[in-house]
């Protein structure tokens, strides 16, 4: 799509998964009632033809993944991400996608969700944690810089979920959790940032990385913009997510707002019904006049209206 590079951010390791099948919960697809009002981001689960049935919407993995993605940017910037919640916990919606995604058709599940949620779903980011055992050839996720939507897939080969003690406190997030994180925070604007101060930064990608000459390290501890250049505090890497309006601590002065040609189905805008407004007659009778007001106002007996 013009206007925006796709982004893909390859995790290679090894593929640990242990999967189970079972039945996943059939939720419709509709966000719950919101807890709060103003831009939050959805998490969407999703179900493809060739999912594992791993059910890690309603088996408490996606909320594990968001609860450390928390936890890491406290520690890293003092506030937290907004995500939206329905009586204080995560609201996952659920899709069951009949096919398998890639960037091909990967715009589907924005129309899916807004067609499911089509009164609420502007200002809302979309975040869809994709149950699909199918390679894509790109990828543990990607996302559309600044569009607001971005998908991420534990389940592929290839994408290393560790579960294994210590790991995640090691890296400092789990390799899916530093997915999704990343992935979001291109959906929000920031590109690929190449910081040649450190060799795993949370927005480290490639090919830039790479050509520019810096390797990842897998064994390195994730940095979040040590160089405060990029994408906090700078914006080299195209936003200062620290300006933006999404956290939950209120801070920030610009507002995301999503792209208007991302907006793939017509917000459906409920018309607010104005209360009719009184009007008001004067009635004569004789000397005597009398202001009424009402919806539909009348004289009383005897007085005649006075045009
Ligand atoms: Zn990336």
């Amino acid at each position: 799509m013009q206007g925006f590079r796709r982004i893909v951010f390859l995790t290679v390791a090894v593929f640990l998964f242990a999967s189970f099948r079972a039945n996943a919960a059939q939720d419709p697809g509709t966000s719950l009632t919101d807890d709060k009002k103003g831009h939050q981001i959805q998490v969407v689960y999703v179900e493809t033809q060739s999912s594992a049935g791993s059910n890690y919407h309603t088996n408490g993995r996606v909320k594990q993944y968001i609860s450390q993605i928390q936890s890491w940017l406290k520690t890293k910037t003092g506030k937290e991400l907004i995500f939206d919640t329905y009586q204080g916990q995560l609201d996952i919606a659920y899709l069951k996608y009949e096919g398998n995604i890639d960037m091909k058709n990967d715009e589907d599940l924005v129309r899916m969700y807004q067609k499911l949620n089509p009164t609420n779903y502007l200002g809302k980011s979309l975040i869809f944690v994709i149950d699909q055992k199918l390679a894509t050839d790109t990828g543990c996720g990607w996302s559309q810089v600044g569009s607001g939507w971005s998908l991420a897939l534990p389940n592929w080969p290839g994408c290393m979920d560790e579960d294994e003690p210590g790991i995640a406190e090691f890296l400092g997030l789990n390799s899916i959790a530093h997915v999704i994180v990343h992935e979001i925070f291109h959906s929000y604007g920031v590109k690929h940032a190449c910081d040649s101060t450190t060799t795993n930064d949370l927005m480290h990608g490639e090919p830039e990385c790479a050509a520019a000459g810096i390797v990842k390290d897998y064994a390195e501890k994730t940095t979040f913009d040590k160089s405060g250049l990029n994408y906090w505090g700078g914006n080299k890497a195209g936003v200062d997510l620290k300006t933006l309006r999404i956290w939950s601590d209120g801070s920030g002065t610009t507002e995301f707002a999503i792209p208007a040609n991302l907006q793939i189905v017509p917000l459906v805008t409920t018309p607010t019904t104005v209360a009719p407004t009184n009007q008001t007659i004067n009635c004569t009778k004789g000397k005597v006049s009398k202001l009424i007001s009402a919806k539909n106002p009348k004289c009383p007996k005897g007085f005649k209206i006075k045009i």
